[in-house]
Order: C-alpha cells, then sequence, then structure tokens
C-alpha cells in the first residue's frame, strides 16, 4: 500500500522555500515600479477602475494555467474561447453580415494575437501574400507618418517598404487624397487610423475607402489600424462623426487590442479580415518536415491560453453595458482634462477627434516666457506622481509635428482628473518660461560635430556597436538619477537624424536591461 504524500517528494520542499524567496524578491520589485492601476500613469496601462475586472481576468488566466494554445484539436478551450472573442469584436466593429450596406455574407473572419503589433504585422504580411508579392520585390505599405511604428517594423520584417504620407502640421491630419496620390502599382496594403495614438486623430476612412475603390486595383488591402480604438470609439458617448469599421465594405482589416481598451491583462489582440483568402494569407502551415504537421494562425508556435482566457473572461464579464459605462467614464475624465489642461497658459491641448487621447503642445501664441515646454511639464508632472508620455517632435517636408506629451484617459482617471490638473497646474507653473531641454552632455560631442558636418549620418550608423555601447552608457551614467526625466533623451532624439536616433535607442534600453 502506497501512501499519496505530497510532502514526500523531498523535492517540493526545496521548491516551496527557494519559491517563496522568489515571490518575496517579486513582490518587492513590484512595490517600486510605478502604479499600474490607480490611474496615475497616463499611458501603457489601461484601468477600468474596477477591482472585479482584475479578479476575474487573473482568475481566468489560473484556469487557463499549462494550456498550450498551439493546439485547438487537442486543446478545446482554445477554439471556443478564440472563437468567442473573435465574434464578440467582431460584432463591435460592424463585421456582421446585415451590419452595413456593404457588408454582406462575405464573413469576416479573425484571429486572436498576442498584441497590435503582431496584429499590424499580420495585416501586412496577408496582404504582401495577396497581392502575390515576395519580400524584397518593393511592395509597399503606405500610410500617414502618424500611423503606429508597428507598420515600420511590418516592412522591416516582412520586406517590405513603408511610405509615409506626411499629415498637416498643425492638425496632424492626412487628407484622403495625399494618402491616395501615394499608391501605385507597387502598393500592397493602405493603412488608417482609429485613432491614431500620438496626435487622437481619426484618418478619413471612408474617403480613402471610395478611392480606392474608384480608382485601384481591388486586391490592394484596407487596413484599419483600431488597436487603440477599437473597443473604446464604438461605445463613445454621442458617436465619433464618421464610419471607420467593416461596415465599410472597402475596408479588409482591422485590428483591435483586448489589453487596452477591453481591459484585459497584456497579450491580447485581434485581428479581423475580410474574406477567407486575407484571413489564412498569414497563416503559417507545413507537413514538410519530420515532426506533427505545423499549423500557426499567428508568429507563435506554442503559446499560453492565459491572455485569451482572461480577454474573454473580461469581455464576458462587462457585456455591451458594462462597457458602455466604462467608456462613458472615460469620455467624462476625458472632457474634465482637455478643459483644465486648455486652461493651463503656455500650454496648448491639441484639437482632435473623439476619443480617450489627449496631446498637449506648447502653445505658440505666447512668448517665450510663458511657454511651457511638453517634455519639461510632463518630468514635472512625473516629479509629482502623475506620469505622463513624452513624444518628439517629428520632422516632415511640410513642417515639423511639435514637441508633446501624451495622456491616455482611461475610466479609472474619472476619480483622479482633480489631482491630476493640480498636478499639471503646478507643473507649468515650475517650468514655465525655461528655455528648451538640451541633450545629455554626453551626446554634445557627436551632436556637434553631426551639426557641423564633420560626421555624416553615415559614420555613426557604421560604428561598431561596442562604441555605440560605449557613447549611451555615458549617458545613462549621466541621467541615471531618478530626478533628471526624459527631456534631455527627447532633445537628443529630435537633433538626431531618425535612423541615428533609432540606433541609438537601441543601445540606450539594451544597456538599461543589461
Ligand atoms: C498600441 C497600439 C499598437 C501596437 O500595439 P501593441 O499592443 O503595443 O503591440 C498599434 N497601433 C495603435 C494605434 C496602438 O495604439
Amino acid at each position: 500500500m502506497t501512501v499519496d504524500h505530497p510532502d514526500a517528494d523531498p523535492l517540493e520542499s526545496l521548491i516551496a522555500r527557494r519559491g517563496e524567496a522568489a515571490l518575496e524578491t517579486l513582490e518587492e520589485l513590484r512595490a517600486a515600479d510605478p502604479p499600474t492601476t490607480g490611474g496615475r500613469v497616463l499611458s501603457y496601462v489601461y484601468d477600468s477602475g474596477l477591482e472585479g475586472v482584475d479578479r476575474v481576468a487573473v482568475r481566468a488566466a489560473g484556469l487557463a494555467h499549462g494550456v498550450n494554445g498551439l493546439d485547438p484539436t487537442v486543446f478545446g478551450s482554445v477554439a471556443r474561447i478564440h472563437r468567442e472573442i473573435v465574434q464578440r469584436v467582431r460584432a463591435i466593429l460592424g463585421g456582421d453580415p446585415g451590419d452595413g450596406p456593404d457588408v454582406d455574407d462575405d464573413e469576416v473572419h479573425g484571429v486572436v494575437t498576442s498584441g497590435g503589433t503582431e496584429s499590424c504585422v499580420l495585416a501586412c504580411l496577408a496582404a504582401r501574400e495577396v497581392a502575390g508579392r515576395a519580400p524584397g520585390s518593393g511592395g509597399t505599405i503606405v500610410a500617414p507618418v502618424t500611423v503606429h511604428a508597428a507598420f515600420r517594423k511590418a516592412a522591416h520584417v516582412l520586406g517590405m517598404r513603408f511610405v509615409g504620407v506626411e499629415v498637416d502640421p498643425a492638425s496632424g491630419r492626412v487628407s484622403a487624397a495625399d494618402l491616395l496620390g501615394a499608391v501605385d502599382r507597387d502598393t500592397c496594403l493602405v493603412v488608417c487610423s482609429a485613432s491614431s495614438y500620438p496626435t487622437g486623430v481619426i484618418d478619413p476612412v471612408e474617403q480613402v475607402a471610395a478611392g480606392l475603390d474608384a480608382h485601384h486595383d481591388p486586391r490592394i488591402g484596407l487596413h484599419v489600424d483600431a488597436c487603440l480604438g477599437g473597443l473604446v470609439l464604438p461605445f463613445w458617448p454621442g458617436g465619433v462623426g464618421s464610419t471607420w469599421d467593416l461596415r465599410i465594405g472597402r475596408v479588409t482589416s482591422i485590428s483591435a487590442d483586448l489589453h487596452k481598451y477591453g481591459f484585459a491583462p497584456k497579450g491580447t489582440s485581434v485581428l479581423l479580415s475580410r474574406g477567407r483568402t486575407r484571413h489564412r494569407a498569414s497563416w503559417f502551415s507545413t507537413v514538410d518536415w519530420p515532426g506533427y504537421p505545423v499549423v500557426n494562425p499567428t508568429l507563435s508556435g506554442s503559446k499560453p491560453l492565459e491572455p485569451a482566457a482572461a480577454a474573454w473572461a473580461v469581455l464576458e464579464a462587462l457585456g455591451d453595458d458594462g462597457q458602455s459605462e466604462l467608456v462613458a467614464r472615460t469620455a467624462r475624465a476625458t472632457a474634465v482634462l482637455v478643459e483644465g489642461l486648455s486652461g493651463i497658459e503656455g500650454l496648448r491641448v491639441i484639437d482632435s477627434d473623439p476619443g480617450p487621447l489627449i496631446a498637449v503642445v506648447a502653445d505658440g501664441s505666447v512668448g517665450d516666457d510663458q511657454r511651457v515646454h511638453p517634455h519639461l511639464w510632463a518630468d514635472e508632472c512625473g516629479r509629482r506622481g502623475i506620469a505622463v508620455q513624452a513624444q518628439p517632435a517629428y520632422r516632415q517636408e511640410r513642417g515639423s509635428l511639435p514637441s508633446s506629451s501624451h495622456l491616455t484617459i482611461t475610466p479609472v482617471t474619472e476619480r483622479l482628473t482633480d489631482e491630476i490638473l493640480t498636478v499639471a497646474r503646478a507643473s507649468a507653473d515650475a517650468v514655465r518660461g525655461l528655455p528648451d531641454p538640451s541633450p545629455p552632455a554626453a551626446f554634445a560631442d557627436v551632436l556637434a560635430a553631426l551639426e557641423a558636418g564633420a560626421l555624416s549620418p553615415g559614420d555613426l550608423l557604421a560604428l561598431p556597436e561596442d562604441d555605440v555601447h560605449a557613447m549611451v552608457s555615458g549617458v545613462l551614467g549621466e541621467t541615471g538619477g531618478d530626478d533628471d526625466g526624459m527631456a534631455p533623451l527627447l532633445a537628443a532624439i529630435e537633433r538626431l537624424p531618425a535612423e541615428v536616433g533609432g540606433r541609438l535607442v537601441r543601445a540606450y534600453l539594451a544597456a538599461v536591461m543589461e
């Protein structure tokens, strides 16, 4: 007779002891992070403000623990959860038959991905495949320059070319005519955002769709990047004033992140595509190896069910009424903050479309002594416990988009608007009239040499990685203190050619992680 006693395995007690120690360390590390709930971090995190939402997500993830999402033929829960997420998001985004004059039985299908970037990359891959273009053959992705960086990444990894169409520097808006003007025989995909992350603008999807319909090859895809807006704009009180979703028949795919306004933990987004051909064009499958038949609808092989299970449970728990109420809270908080921030002397809120994003710039209509630089302001807000996100100026031939600071508003923000505005005013008072931030001293020589023409961007790009590392480590030493803020680094980025800036921020992050 055997006694089934778990403690009989000596390894169990050893692991329990070391596990406890690791968990204690993790708890300390997390306590030092900025809070992911509570509303004091106005980017990266999307807080419903309801503890119950997070509890449902954590329990659902626990129940899904251990499942390999790679194979829905083995784990039936994977198929069911993915199918129901897709059905729900499709209904929200106007993709059910009969939803619009243009939506017919050419059904909309979808995949659940690990996040917005993966959804966008897969949309580009499908477009390249549908267009029949090989990597490196010059197939293009045409998008406003304000589109998310994920599309530049997609071009990079898929051997495509990114064609950025300039926007009006004052409003951040692209004209449909300019976007359509960049479409040619090489175009595989046109992208519009709803909304654009840096500006909050909703691109003119209807006009772009009409132009593509009338004048261009039907194989060219039209993707709507609703990673941010997909689960918030459809519920915005009073609507958003334009149609941008699958009710427009010429829209061929759309992405929406559940880990943003679906209030789910990180790791879940949806890509919906019109028609089976485009839907399956980005899948990878093979039987040409000695192992199991491989079918990957997304980029990963083995994958967790946890994030999708959590997102599914949160969708079920919230329902349309819960989602509407959370978005109503978000909209009210946004209105209060826009009004309050607009009243701060020296700052200006960019006028954008309805939605939960606010971008703040320096008010160009006041004198230098009254102006508030948005990056210095962001750093000051951070020191006072409210984290807003600095965005560098963006150079275009039509004139630069100015330096700005970004705020993502979530339902929890409504409880904090007074505190946020108090901090915003005090921070503006602290930096009003200060000169623009300057780059870190460690970059001074390089910047001076570049600007004098003694060094070319090519020279910098040719530097061995160890030299770049040494340069950036100097900056880390300089800005390592908690109190230095991001303004100097942003100032360097604004003055460097974009390729060089990209290489330097890569080295910077790598050094942080080493
Ligand atoms: C967040 C975002 C993405 C990318 O999503 P990740 O989930 O961060 O990979 C793409 N587009 C827009 C508009 C976004 O806001």
